[in-house]
């Protein structure tokens, strides 16, 4: 086991009806002046909206509120946001939807706390995330565990940019957590959602750091326990059961506790940003979409990890190491196929089959223009990267 910090102050509020509590939980933490942040409308038609903001208000908490976050959130709308902000005199941000939503949230927390900072410094590197203000987060889908994560995530539209972030500024300071605000996902979003959560374990989950049986035994279980609550959740949204284990699952997935002890790989992470910045492909199915290919071209760097994905995860029955880690893959596949995620390009909504020159671009974007690399587990570079967008690009 490598050394570790584990860092996740986020307070959990979790069951039927604790929305309501949203207004007296920001008041505990200090707030007075609540800048709520939404999407394109699912909480305004389920009503949520109203019953948070009246919540606030019943708090005695002066708020305002702005709509509009499109998934893959938009950096341009992200900074009007900030402005707003400011000029509201913000000391607390309320997130109510699900990753894009939360990630515009931490956003403007930062702008506003900074505002003399242009926010996508943050995001470039340029500048390090000093202070902040609090974010509370209403959840309505479960997917990118960015309610509890260190991580946010935005896209530059000019330059088709999409780019993570990870500071312990990140960490909201509530996630309140009803799995009936899930009950009116569409399907592609539950399908998604399993995928990103398998994806934020998968991605600790293959590491070339050994001796950390606490840490396989927790993400095999959880991995186990997505998968089989994914195929209810998948023809039944309004389970209850089946939606909260995967309420619950995206956060302990995304909050670090996966891969403690081990060094992470997050390369089909990064492979999926560029489908998602230049097709606006939805993120669960951007990763299920190279996961197949990012497999087969890293498995033999080790392929006893795989085996054991393979026998644990998915009870594959076979002695063969090779045989046995390549079973877990196909099982994987499978598994996404039979949710209606996208496995290769030309399944994958609004991207098709790409021409070599694209894939080369995006090979050369995914790299930042050639000066880094991606992934642990397989350091790939852009060769590599392009390699894996071939084998998909089918
Ligand atoms: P999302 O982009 O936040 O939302 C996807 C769609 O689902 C939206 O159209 C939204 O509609 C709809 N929706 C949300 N809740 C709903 C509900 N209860 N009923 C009906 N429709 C609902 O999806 P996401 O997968 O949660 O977030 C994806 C983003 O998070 C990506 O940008 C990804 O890169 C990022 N991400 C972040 C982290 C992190 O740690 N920060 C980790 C992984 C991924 P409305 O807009 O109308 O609400
Ligand atoms: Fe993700």
């Amino acid at each position: 086991m490598q050394a570790f910090t584990q860092y996740t102050p986020t307070r959990i509020v979790f069951g039927k009806d604790t929305e309501q509590q949203a207004g007296s939980l920001a008041k505990q933490m200090g707030a007075t002046r609540v800048f709520v942040i939404y999407g394109g409308g699912s909480v305004v038609r389920s009503g949520l909206l109203e019953r948070v903001t009246t919540s606030l208000s019943e708090a005695g908490l002066e708020w305002m509120a702005a709509g509009g976050v499109k998934p893959n959130p938009r950096l341009s709308f992200a900074r009007e946001c900030v402005e707003k902000s400011k000029e509201f005199g913000t000391d607390f941000v309320l997130a109510i939807g699900g990753g894009s939503v939360i990630d515009t949230g931490k956003a403007i927390a930062h702008g506003t706390a900074n505002p003399d900072t242009d926010i996508w410094d943050f995001w470039t590197g340029k500048q390090k995330v000093t202070r902040s203000l609090p974010v509370g987060v209403v959840l309505t889908l479960s997917a990118a565990g960015s309610e509890t994560s260190d991580s946010a995530v935005l896209t530059d539209e000019e330059t088709h940019e999409k780019r993570g972030m990870a500071t312990d500024f990140n960490r909201p300071a509530f996630a309140i957590m009803n799995p009936e605000l899930t009950f009116t996902l569409p399907k592609y979003q539950v399908g998604c959602g399993i995928v990103d959560i398998c994806m934020h374990t998968l991605d600790r989950y293959f590491t070339k750091s050994e001796h950390n049986e606490l840490t396989d035994e927790i993400a095999e279980g959880l991995l186990r326990t997505v998968i089989r609550n994914g195929k209810t959740a998948i023809k039944d949204a309004h389970n209850y059961d089946a939606m909260s284990e995967l309420m619950w699952a995206g956060s302990l997935s995304h909050n670090g506790l996966t891969g403690l002890g081990a060094q992470k790989d997050f390369a089909v992470h990064q492979l999926g940003h560029e489908l998602s910045s230049r097709f606006d492909l939805a993120h669960g199915a951007s990763l299920s979409a190279v996961w197949e290919s990012w497999a087969l071209y890293v498995y033999q760097e080790k392929p006893e990890r795989f085996a054991q994905y393979a026998r644990r995860v998915w009870n594959v029955r076979e002695d063969d190491t090779e045989k046995a880690a390549l079973e877990g893959i196909w099982q994987t596949v499978d598994y996404f196929k039979s949710l209606d995620m996208p496995t290769c390009f030309g399944e994958a909504e609004g991207v098709g089959v790409q021409s070599d020159e694209t894939l080369h671009a995006m090979a050369h974007s995914c790299t930042y223009g050639g000066v880094r690399t991606i992934g642990s587990f397989h350091v790939c570079d852009e060769e590599d990267i392009y390699k894996i967008y071939k084998m998909a690009n089918k």
